[in-house]
């Protein structure tokens, strides 16, 4: 448990583009967390697509090993070639499966103006990480009217069941403890309805535990479209795979800059936070990439591994530099480099 913890193993795998200069920025606001944690031991891993064109490998094998080793990982970002290149595929994918990483979490929050307002936007997005389409088994053949392609999409009731669990325990822990399940099973009645049904059937196998916990449906056609017009109706949405990937990424852009936005690999056993963005290459190298993505996705790392009051200085810490407005990156219509938007976030720290 976090309590019994003498030091925190944090892998670090900045990759690609801004990953490099937006990782060593949320190593330092860890580092700046002092005494409210076990003492940091980074250890500083390789992945990515520019290792790969120079030496013909993504994701070595010792950076998988290594991370098995640590308690917890930061993730940058990596390019993603504009066209299929040989022998490449894409390590964040693959260290989700090495892992089990299995339940993709990214909150989405907008700073309030006003410290004692609430913020207008307060959900996560819990994404089913491992199946449906994302199988990625699919097929194409000839017939005598045109081709013909199939995409297999798996839905299993242990993976629903174990992304749900994670989805109420989030919800109970907090203020509003509000769940809605997205799906379509009015159309998809065979997978999306075993994903619903056992979902919802989470709370009678723990007694108790939930009865705090309201829950509702959306079909996920309505549920973007109510995520634009009226945003504060969700508190935790709970999705599969492809629904989860469509979902978090409309919800990111209601909040602004993609450099605002974080999110959390998680399985039963590790945690790996992840910027949301990509990596950027339009920017990278400039030292103008806003740092706060990272920052916070280290917090919610922390968050996740029973570090919730460290974690909120994070936050707080940001918010405080996002709303005051004085020190901001070019994303958010500032003029601020990377390292002094780093730095107003320590001032505050
Ligand atoms: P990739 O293929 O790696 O996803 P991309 O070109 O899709 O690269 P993203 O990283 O997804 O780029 O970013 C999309 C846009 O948002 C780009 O214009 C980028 O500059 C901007 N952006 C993304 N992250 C940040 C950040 N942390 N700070 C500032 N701007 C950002
Ligand atoms: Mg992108």
């Amino acid at each position: 448990s976090s309590a019994t913890r003498q030091s925190l193993k944090i892998g670090l795998v900045p990759a690609d583009g801004i990953g490099r200069e937006v990782i060593p920025a949320a190593r330092a606001a860890i580092e700046a967390l002092g005494s409210d944690i076990p003492k940091p031991e980074f250890v500083d891993l390789l992945a990515g697509f520019e290792l790969f064109t120079r030496t013909g490998t993504a994701l070595p094998d010792e950076t998988v090993e290594a991370l098995k080793e640590c308690d917890c990982a930061l993730f940058g970002s990596v390019s993603s070639p504009s066209k299929r290149v040989t022998g490449y595929s894409s390590p964040i994918v693959a260290l989700r499966k090495k892992l089990d990483l299995y339940a993709n979490i990214r909150p989405v929050v907008s700073v309030a103006p006003n410290p004692n307002d609430k913020p207008s936007v307060d959900l996560i997005v819990v994404r089913e990480n491992t199946e449906c389409l994302y199988v990625k088994q699919e097929e194409i053949k000839s017939t005598e009217s045109g081709r013909e392609a199939r995409a297999i999409r798996l839905i299993t009731e242990r993976a629903s069941a174990r992304i749900g669990r994670m989805a109420f325990e989030l919800a109970r822990a907090r203020p509003r403890k509000h769940l809605t399940i997205i799906h379509k099973s009015n159309v998809l009645s065979v997978t999306d309805g075993l994903f619903r049904e056992t979902v919802r059937a989470i709370p009678k196998q723990n007694p108790g535990r939930y009865d705090d916990v309201t829950i509702a449906e959306q079909l996920v056609d309505s549920a973007v479209y109510r995520l634009f017009r009226e945003p504060q109706i969700y508190d935790v949405m709970v999705a599969p795979n492809l629904y989860g990937d469509i979902i978090s990424d409309a919800a990111a852009a209601l909040v602004g800059s993609l450099g605002l936005v974080p999110s959390i690999n998680a399985g039963d056993s590790f945690v790996m936070g992840e910027p949301v963005h990509g990596s950027a290459p339009d920017i990278a190298g400039k030292n103008i990439a806003n740092p706060i993505a990272s920052i916070r996705s280290a917090a919610l790392m922390l968050r996740h591994l029973g570090y919730g009051a460290p974690a909120d200085r994070l936050d707080k810490a940001v918010d405080q530099v996002i709303r005051e407005g004085q020190v901001l990156t070019p994303d958010l219509g500032g003029k601020a480099t990377t390292q002094e938007a780093l730095d107003a976030v320590l001032r505050k720290l």
